[in-house]
């Protein structure tokens, strides 16, 4: 999955430490990146690099994380996009292009890019908000309300009978590929109430045996995804909520379509039920 970054060591710690040699710049405009395109790989800029033309970043830039001792910072200095070497490309180039840790650090950031752009005001009375110096948050010096980063915590569920998974494909947009039931969890409910509620919805299926698998930051959506094995609880009768869903059906375990490789917990779910591993 895209967040398991072998040997690679990922440190989140708000440490908003001065730029050094080696460090890097995210720079995002809407869902394009700032990267320079080498073959099938892909990376960032380097923040001396980028001083050189822009000396201005020195005086504007935002900590996010580090990899590897390589600090990576945000930008909104517009005028980079012209920055000589480098193009501005679509995010979704981390799903063909490598390394996987400098896809790892570009759907971060991205996360943390789209969190800083919408929150420059305070919710509760209207001021301007600043950035606080010891921790990853923004802070209202008029009303001392505090905002920190948005993560929303979502099931990905895989409903077993037997020897079948339950496949279904998203309505609208472009999805082509099979998933899982998936949905963000509601005010005042359990995870495993999200997981009934959200297959009673979509499917119109009760299910029962609850177990808990993994979890995977999914930066795109700003949500933190917990995967969920369960078995269907009585009639296999599929009622499609349209809204929702263009199509589900029951796949026999031999028939499940087969990755070699992806980023995704619902992939690697497929996968080890297919497998027979789950
Ligand atoms: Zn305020």
């Amino acid at each position: 999955m895209i967040q398991d970054l072998g040997s690679h060591c990922y440190h989140n710690e708000y440490r908003p430490v001065p730029p050094k040699g080696g460090d890097c710049i995210l720079f995002f405009q809407e869902r394009k990146v700032l990267v320079k395109i080498t073959e099938d790989t892909f990376s960032f800029p380097d923040f001396q690099y980028t001083g050189e033309y822009y000396p201005r970043i020195y005086k504007s830039y935002t900590y996010l994380f580090s990899i590897d001792g390589r600090n990576y910072y945000l930008t909104q200095e517009e005028s980079l996009e012209a920055l000589p070497g480098y193009t501005m490309e679509d995010i979704i180039i981390f799903r063909n292009l490598g390394p996987q840790v400098n896809g790892f650090a570009l759907i971060t950031g991205y996360q943390l890019y789209n969190w800083y752009s919408t929150r420059k005001f305070c919710g509760k009375c209207g001021h301007s908000l600043i950035h606080d110096t010891r921790e990853r948050m923004m802070y209202c010096p008029h009303c001392k309300n505090t905002e920190y980063p948005k993560i929303s915590p979502a099931v990905i569920v895989a409903v077993r009978n037997g020897n079948r998974l339950l496949m279904s494909k998203y309505a609208g947009g472009t999805a082509r590929r099979y998933a899982l039931i998936a949905g963000f969890a509601e005010i005042g409910e359990t995870l495993e109430e999200t997981v009934k509620r959200e297959v009673m919805e979509e499917v119109g299926l009760k299910v029962k045996n609850i177990r808990y698998y993994k979890s995977q930051p999914w930066s795109l959506s700003s949500s933190l995804l917990m995967g969920f094995y369960c078995d269907l609880d009585g009639s296999d009768h599929i009622t499609l909520e349209e809204d929702e869903l263009s199509e589900a059906e029951w796949f026999e375990r031999e028939d499940i379509p087969y990755d070699e490789y992806d980023v995704s917990l619902t992939r690697e779910m497929m996968i080890q039920f297919k497998k027979g591993l789950d």
